[in-house]
Order: structure tokens, then sequence, then C-alpha cells
């Protein structure tokens, strides 16, 4: 099916991307990584977990759905499966070059992340693409669900400065621009292969923008670009990853693309997490070429709804209304108050809700559990029909 055979109702739901491995799923990837499980039986544990992901999702009511990223150990470093020239490194392993050991230990203490079960994706060579990085996954997941189906990717500005580590990279990438290039063809022939595979919607994760503008030229706040130096003013770094997101998606037609930024999604404790408005990335993402910027409101860490009626009206707003990382369910109410100053200025089709991030994150330490992931996906579902059925809670 191609992006217009979808018809969506006003307010379409959908998921930023990951739900909670089920046990046997975690099972199974702690077993990969130490190569106790053969990839047959892998492949069998992984297909029933997608396919419990897509039946709660359609069974909670979201409009466009995704395989809940169950085959992948968190959002990012997965891709080091699937390209030579990539290796993990724990982000215990990791300190062994970073260039500021005892400031990189306090962060990691600080950040409340587990610092051995954390796997960092490091460039250690040229970038060979082996194996798709998610089509699989997606055609896996479209032989089982009729809904049109989103794809998250980590963003080309993540993966270029996250996986420069100047001691392992410099020898094949003397700069962050000359891994940039290569990571961007990386990501723009996945996004064509998803395309023509028929996706609907591919999303690209950035959740280091929000550092990169909240934390400064000098300060580290997540661990996820801990490992980085030389890190140059937030107005030159924004401007970057315009430049490597717009060369991604730049002349490609009929897959709908978005852009996701959030203030870190590791830990239940709020206050380890990044806090601010979006306000200085907004004229960042009224720059980039994606239809639809997803980004989370249901935290009171993201400052008013209200800033992002600054960003051009062609852009679609995908509202973070239900917050992953806690146990309550959101009210139809709730979601009703955080969405009614957009519903003022823009077309109700034009505004999607989802969840603020995904429920899984890191598969060893989920932000939440499967039952709860379910009802409040439920109510976010409720609540879309309510609010653009009848505006009964509005
Ligand atoms: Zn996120």
């Amino acid at each position: 099916m191609h992006l217009t055979e979808h018809k969506l109702p006003n307010l379409p739901t959908t998921v930023v991307g990951s739900l909670p491995r089920p046990e046997a799923m975690r099972d199974a990837l702690k077993k990969r990584r130490k190569g106790k499980i053969s990839d047959g039986e892998f492949q069998t544990i992984s297909d029933d977990a997608v396919r419990a992901a897509i039946e709660l999702q359609e069974r909670a009511g979201i409009d466009i759905i995704s395989d809940g990223e169950m085959r992948r150990e968190n959002f990012y470093s997965f891709i080091a499966e699937c390209v030579d020239g990539i290796k993990l490194l724990s982000l215990a392993d990791l300190l062994d070059y970073v260039e500021d050991k005892s400031g990189f230990e306090r962060l990691l203490q600080s950040l409340d992340v587990p610092a051995f079960a954390i796997h960092n994706p490091v460039v250690e060579g040229k970038l060979r693409v082996k194996k798709p990085l998610a089509l699989d996954e997606f055609n896996y997941a479209r032989g089982l669900t009729n809904r049109p189906i989103k794809v998250a990717l980590p963003g080309p500005y993540l993966l270029t400065r996250s996986m420069w580590v100047k001691s392992l990279s410099y020898e094949t990438y003397p700069t962050k621009e000359s891994l940039g290039a290569d990571v961007v063809q990386m990501l723009r022939n996945e996004l064509i292969h998803l395309r023509d595979a028929g996706c609907f919607f591919v999303q690209f994760d950035e959740p280091v923008l929000s550092e990169v503008a909240f934390a400064g030229p000098h300060a580290t706040h997540t661990f996820m670009c801990a490992a980085l130096s030389e890190k140059a003013s937030p107005e030159h770094e924004l401007e970057f990853a315009v430049e490597l997101l717009n060369q991604v998606v730049e002349g490609i037609d009929g897959v709908k693309t978005g852009l996701h930024v959030c203030r870190g999604n590791w830990s239940r404790k709020d206050d380890v997490l990044l806090a601010g408005a979006y306000d200085p990335l907004i004229p960042y993402f009224a720059k980039m070429k994606v239809s639809q910027l997803v980004l989370e409101y249901a935290t009171d860490r993201a400052g008013p709804v209200e800033s992002l009626l600054a960003l051009p009206e062609d852009k679609e707003i995908g509202l973070g209304v239900v917050n992953p990382r806690t146990s309550e369910i959101e009210s139809a109410e709730f979601v009703a108050a955080k969405v009614a100053p957009l519903l003022k200025k823009r077309a109700p089709g034009s505004i999607y809700l989802n969840p603020d991030c995904g429920f899984g994150t890191f598969s060893d330490r989920p932000v939440n559990d499967w039952e709860t992931a379910e009802r409040k996906l439920s109510a976010l579902s409720d609540a879309a029909r309510l609010i653009a059925g009848n505006g009964a809670v509005r």
C-alpha cells in the first residue's frame, strides 16, 4: 500500500516506536549478544514478539502502528549488526576511549544509566551495509496487519555524533563531516527501500538535539554523545543536524517522514532527564524537510504546547500526550487540554497523537511494562476519538 491509499481519521494516533520487550524476547537478545542462540531460534522468538506487539496496538485502536522494535537492543545500536565498520562498546568500555574519563564516569552515575548494559555503536572502519537496517522488520510486520506502519530509524546526527570517537574513527573518517556523508547515504538508501516496500511513515530519532540546544557547547548531559569531543557551538551543531537530515530526505516522495526529538527516555527518574521548551529548536525544525515533528508534551519538562504554533503551517505535529515512563493512565481531559491550543489554529488532520517516546527504549530496562503500555495506548486512541468526534471533553 502507498501513502495515499490509507485513509486516516482526524487526530490519527500512532506510537513513537518501541514497546517493552517481553521476557522471552529480552532473553533472546541477551543470548544473541553472547552468541548463545541460533539465528532460527532468535527469528522464531522475535517473530512471536512482533506479532504480540502488533496485536497489542490493534487492540488498543492505534491507527499507525510499529513492530514495537522487538528485535532491537535499543533505538540506535542495532545498526551495528547491519553495517560493517561499526563495533559496539558498552558505556563502561567506552570509558577507555573518552578524553574526559572522570567527567564521563560522574555523568553515568548521575544519569542513572546502566553503564555495563548499554552498548554504543562506534565507527572503526569504512561503513558498509551488509543487510537493510529495517526493511526486513518492515516486511515481516506488513504481513501481519492492514494498518499503515511506522518505522523508526536513528537520525543522521545522532549516528554521526555518537559513533565518531576520535581515537577509533579518525583513520577512516578524519572529520565528522566525512562520516556524516556515509551515514546520510546509508539512511537515504534505507528510506528509499522502505518507501518502495510500501512503508507509510519513517521517523528519524534525534534525541540528542535537545541536549545540544539545552546544554550548551561544553556541557554533556546525556550519555549518548558522552564520547563527543570537539563539539562546536549549539548553532553550528544544529545547522549540521539540519543539513544531514535534509540530505537524507531531499526529493524522496511517497513516504511520510518525521523527526522525533525528546529529552531522554532511559529512566523513570524525571530529574535526571533534560528539561526545557522546544523554542530554541523551532527555527531549525522549520528548516527540516520532513513532514512531521514528533515531540513530547506529556511531561511538564517540555514547557507549553503553544511554542509549536511558531512552526510553519505545512508541518504536521506528532503531539506527545501520554508519558511512557509513568504508571498512571492519562485521562481524555488531559489529552484534550494538551491538544486544544493547537486545534484552535491547525487542521485536526495535521495533528497526530502519540506517546512522548517509546515504552521500551533499552531492552534490558524498559521504562514501562506491557500491560501499562496497552492501557496507555487504549486511553490515547479513546481520547483521540472523543476529541475528533464530538468534542465532548473539550
Ligand atoms: Zn524519544
